[in-house]
């Protein structure tokens, strides 16, 4: 449980800027994450990496020379958003483009995608490479689909590193892919973690147990099997990763001992002294490891294993010189000119009645978007007015459910939608009551859109607010505002839903909610119903397919790795939808009898 503490909503903020106040040597602050205290040199390729907060050193740690040019660091399990990426990609590209790479998460997947997209119509050459080192997510033959852990550390190290020495983003890419292909954890969990201002853990484990296939967002792992002693523990861990021996690999590894927030670096080096032991009986050479927390998962009890096997060329890159918060390697060359002026330390700043907004290392911290504004029709402005009635009815009953919904997610997710959703529906008030009044529904809910995206993190964030932002558009561009241009808007967001997720029905997902309404909604107008009895026949739908998703078994997001304990449990975001359009009816309704 999180003890130092000023407010859920700012912990990520407030640990970010303390963090640089620490190390604004190393780094600065910057809207959205941190980049290094120095710029790039021209034309050098800039690696940014990301995700979620509260894996520390994972992913601010990553940044500096010899390592990432900067991080993205989401709210806590969180992806960030495309609008927070763009921002920390813009302060740090100098002209030789830009290496995104992040471990194989949805969110992550959705919201980078949809920034390399958009920088890309720019003109900016940019590449991505997925982390997918966790061998317990998907069996070998679905690489792809597995997760990435503690060995995002190994591919933004080596895609740091070639960046560094001045390759070209074809080389930086070739090697970061390699060594992705060529990188494999296991980890094992003793105990659950806890949400910044949550008081129960995301999962237990049972006494005298411990369950291996951890994730690092509090999802929980694949099986539970009695704990075991430091050796035989070692042994769990490490012949998996033997029994993947990627092909024509050499006998020299890179070693990872990670632990995951709560564990003893003492206890580490036991387990790391069995590990290393093994490697060795093995055959194998171990190069430059590691020990220590280096990817955590809050305050969770738990290790994990990885296994870079190199080459040459993966070896050069991983021993070579590095000075970041997390690792410092080697002696690596710096600018004169780079050093921090006396007194413009961190360690000094925060002191007396200085506050630490002064420090010019945070001189770029998250900065508040400002209003838009577009001409509307009368029926375009009515429509935003309640527009905006309605998100703070879906904020309000969302508020209501948000423990349930975490709860749900926690099944075999991380737990986090009830607090996602509430985060992104409160962020798409603020910015509803932000915009002027006689703003037009388009306008309106791109703002409440992109507000959610950015707020909220995470899958459900970025494809609600995508949806949302794509459904005002519609209806702004529709003649009138009438049922049959509520349908079509519907259609079109769940297109919109679609494309970006790439959920197919029966995934488990909200979809399966989503189209239920959407076919319901659809032949209510079509056989002549008002709006009204049209979403009653809609939100029924919706309710009676969430429900029905428990006997679904999950083919997207964080839970399919965890796919048999979510069956008999219906899917989070199909149920969060179910009560939103339920309560879109309500207030309908209403409003209609006022
Ligand atoms: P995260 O999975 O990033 O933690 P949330 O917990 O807020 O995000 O949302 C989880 C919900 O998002 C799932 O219950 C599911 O309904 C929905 N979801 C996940 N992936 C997809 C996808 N690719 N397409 C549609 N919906 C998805
Ligand atoms: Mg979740």
């Amino acid at each position: 449980m999180t003890k130092i503490i000023t407010d859920p909503d700012v912990f990520v903020a407030e640990s970010l800027d303390g963090l640089v106040l620490a190390h604004s040597d190393i780094l600065r602050r910057v809207d959205g994450g941190v980049a290094r205290a120095q710029a790039l040199p021209a034309g050098q390729v800039a690696v940014v990496v990301g995700g979620g907060s509260g894996h520390y050193p994972g992913f601010a740690g990553a940044v500096g020379e010899g390592f990432a040019a900067a991080a993205v660091c989401g709210n806590i399990f969180s992806s960030p958003s495309t609008a927070q990426a763009i921002r920390v990609a813009d302060e740090v590209e100098a002209g030789g483009g830009i290496l995104f790479s992040y471990g194989n998460y949805a969110g992550d997947v959705i919201h980078f995608g949809e920034t390399e997209r958009r920088l890309r119509t720019r003109g900016v050459d940019v590449r991505t490479v997925l982390v997918t080192d966790d061998i317990a997510s998907a069996p070998a033959e679905h690489v792809d689909q597995r997760r990435g852990i503690a060995g995002d550390l190994c591919v933004f190290r080596i895609a740091g590193a070639s960046a560094s020495r001045g390759d070209a983003i074809d080389e930086v890419e070739r090697l970061a892919l390699a060594a992705n292909a060529r990188t494999r954890t296991l980890g094992v969990a003793f105990s659950g973690c806890t949400l910044p201002g949550a008081t129960e853990p995301l999962f237990r484990v049972p006494e005298g147990m411990m369950s291996i296939g951890l994730g690092i967002h509090g999802e929980p792992g694949i099986r539970d099997v009695p704990l075991e002693t430091a050796d035989r523990l070692a042994l769990t861990l490490l012949h998996p990763l033997l029994e993947e021996r990627p092909h024509g690999a050499s006998d020299r590894v890179a070693l990872l001992v990670n632990g995951l927030g709560a564990v003893t670096q003492e206890e580490l080096f036991v387990l790391f002294r069995h590990v290393y032991e093994e490697l060795v009986r093995h055959g194998l050479t171990v190069v430059a490891p590691l020990c220590g927390d280096l990817v955590t998962s809050l305050d969770m009890g738990g290790v994990s294993v990885t296994l870079m096997w190199l080459n040459d060329e993966l070896e050069e890159l991983w021993c070579s010189p590095a000075r970041t918060t997390a690792l410092v390697r080697g002696n690596p060359v710096r600018q004169a000119s780079a050093l921090p002026a006396p007194g413009e330390s961190g360690r000094e700043a925060p002191t007396g009645s200085r506050a630490p907004t002064e420090s010019p290392a945070l001189a770029g911290r998250d900065a508040e978007p400002s209003a838009p504004r577009r001409s509307a029709s009368a029926e375009s402005v009515h429509a935003a007015t309640v527009a905006r009635d309605l998100l703070g009815a879906a904020r309000d009953a969302i508020a209501v459910e948000a423990d349930a919904l975490g709860a749900l997610d926690a099944i075999a997710g991380d737990g986090d939608h009830g607090v996602g959703m509430l985060r992104g529906l409160e962020a798409t008030c603020t910015a509803a009551e932000r915009v002027v009044p006689e703003v037009g529904i388009g306008e309106l809910l791109e703002a409440a859109g992109d507000a959610w995206a950015d707020r909220a993190g995470g899958t459900s964030g970025a494809l609600w607010g995508a949806a949302l932002a794509e459904f005002g558009a519609v209806l702004e561009r529709s003649p009138t505002i009438d049922g049959a241009a509520v349908a079509e808007a519907v259609m079109r967001a769940r297109e919109r839903l679609v494309q970006l997720g790439g959920a197919e029905p029966g995934d488990k997902t909200m979809l399966d909610a989503l189209l239920p309404f959407e076919q319901a909604l659809k032949s209510a107008i079509e056989s002549g119903a008002d709006l009204i009895d049209a979403l009653a026949a809609g939100a029924f739908e919706a309710e009676r397919a969430a429900d029905a998703t428990a006997a679904l078994s999950p083919k997207r997001g964080r839970a399919r790795p965890l796919a048999e304990r979510s069956i008999g449990h219906p899917d989070p975001g199909a149920v969060s939808f179910a009560v939103i359009v339920r309560t879109t009816h309500s207030v309908m309704v209403e409003r209609n009898r006022t």
